[in-house]
């Protein structure tokens, strides 16, 4: 995506250099609670979204009725000067 502002091209692009912040994986409970809050549990951000399933067989383990999870995932993008015109 490209956008001209204050006549500075700028691009936004997915965050691949060398030094980019890894993508990572999370999984979140859904699952709603007596007070129809969301329970919320989030699990640690892993590069592997194995690792990040894993953690919801250990939540379940210690809340079976939490049986909702939504994946989370941070895909680090950056903006740089010029681009396409
Ligand atoms: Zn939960």
């Amino acid at each position: 995506m490209t956008r001209t502002l204050a006549l500075v091209q700028w691009t936004l692009r997915p965050d691949r250099d060398d030094d980019a912040p890894p993508l990572t994986h999370r999984f979140r409970c859904l699952t709603l609670t007596d007070d129809d809050s969301e329970c919320g549990a989030v699990s640690e951000p892993h590069t592997d979204p194995v690792d990040a399933q894993a953690w919801t067989f250990r939540h379940l383990r210690d809340h079976p009725e939490h049986t909702s999870y939504a994946e989370v995932i941070e895909r680090p993008w950056v903006m740089w000067r010029g681009g396409r015109a």
